[in-house]
């Protein structure tokens, strides 16, 4: 009876849910997620799995949600061909946390880390590095506003460690080609994980934010390899090492069981649609017309160097401010939205995310067409 009730209460909202008028959304994060991962969250929202329970009522502890940290677990091992030897977790405190348990748990007092510093998150993480230890910033593209990814630099080989930025979601630059480097490598994927295929193998930890590629925001992916930690002499805070997680299989305390539970679904959807060799393909042509027209079409230009132009985070700029703004005016009535670049950067910034479709940059590129 109650059960009925329940569901008859909250069938209409889900129905409205089901005609929604569809938008097309740029925005940086959270952002885009694939209709299908949102249809099954709203789903398992009124009833998961069939239970008669919400996913919002199950308990962290039930064996129904271990089987979601472990499957998903799993996905993230496969998709990322993450080798014997690692840990994936998945914790809270955003990407911004990971700029702090990095170096609790792998910096000594005076010990040095290597940063490469590529835009405002990697001076934030390498900012954070300060408390523990030393900082070695090995480069740094702060002269031209981090419009380009540094090159021919060097890490010294007795860095504890090389941290680098892997995608810089406000100035729209990426690392196409990882650098080698004798000191364990580090990356803040947070906004091109799953875009493309990496082998997890090259590095020694890897963190990001879920709320762009990967899920909703309250959760933070990390893969790390377990033969980096135990080296440094301090006392780290339970919560914030990461062995306790590991060892507690990402359960030590009551984790975002909804935002894992999506990111569950997401990779699902991931591997469905043929993994990161099928995303990158993806993401190819997306990035590719959508920079072709920035390129071809007078009224506009790109901010980042072309080598290191990002395909997550498309940003440009309007030659003239009437033509900005007769832009922004049109992709709102063509139901586009989060266009508005970043104040670092201004003009526009379109992300493409995996779950962005080719339509809705043929979309913008029409809508740019007609300025
Ligand atoms: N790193 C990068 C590359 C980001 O884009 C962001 C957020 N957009 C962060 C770190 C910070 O993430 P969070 O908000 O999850 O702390």
């Amino acid at each position: 009876m109650f059960l009925k009730k329940h569901i008859h209460t909250f069938q209409p909202v889900f129905k409205n849910y089901l005609i929604m008028k569809q938008v097309f959304n740029f925005n940086a994060g959270p952002a885009i997620l694939p209709q299908e991962v949102l249809q099954q969250a709203a789903e398992s929202v009124r009833d998961y799995n069939n239970s008669g329970l919400s996913i919002l009522e199950i308990s962290h502890r039930s064996k129904d949600f271990e089987a979601v940290v472990n499957e998903a677990v799993t996905l993230v091992k496969e998709l990322l061909n993450v080798p014997d030897g690692y840990s994936v977790l998945f914790l809270q405190g955003g990407a911004s946390l990971q700029f702090s348990m990095v170096p609790y748990n792998l910096l000594d007092e005076g010990d040095t880390a290597a940063y490469l510093e590529t835009g405002v998150w990697a001076k934030k993480a390498l900012k954070e590095a300060k408390l523990f230890g030393n900082v070695n910033v090995v480069a740094s593209s702060g002269d031209k506003n981090y419009n380009y990814i540094p090159k021919n630099y060097s890490v010294p080989t007795d860095s504890k460690y090389f941290h680098i930025t892997s995608n810089n979601t406000i100035f729209g630059t990426q690392i196409h080609k990882f650098p080698e480097s004798q000191a364990p490598l580090i990356a803040d994927m947070s906004s091109d994980i799953f875009s493309h295929p990496v082998s997890a193998g090259k590095f020694a930890l890897i963190y990001a934010g879920a709320q762009k590629n990967l899920g909703p925001a309250g959760v933070t992916l990390v893969i790390l390899r377990n033969d980096i930690l135990g080296k440094i002499k301090r006392a780290i805070p339970t919560m914030l090492n990461y062995k306790t997680h590991i060892d507690e299989n990402s359960l030590f305390n009551t984790p975002s069981v909804y935002a894992i539970y999506v990111c569950l679904l997401t990779l699902r959807w991931l591997k469905s649609q043929g993994g990161l060799t099928a995303m990158e393909k993806r993401n190819y042509e997306k990035q590719a017309l959508l920079y072709k027209e920035i390129d071809n079409n007078p009224n506009f230009s790109g901010t980042a160097v072309k080598e290191d132009r990002s395909w997550m985070n498309v940003t440009f700029v309007a030659k003239e401010p009437a033509i900005e703004e007769k832009m922004l005016k049109l992709a709102k009535e063509a139901n586009l939205i989060g266009l508005k670049g970043h104040r670092s950067v201004g003009g526009f910034r379109a992300s493409l995310y995996n779950a962005m479709s080719l339509e809705g940059v043929q979309r913008l590129v029409e809508v740019m067409r007609g300025v």
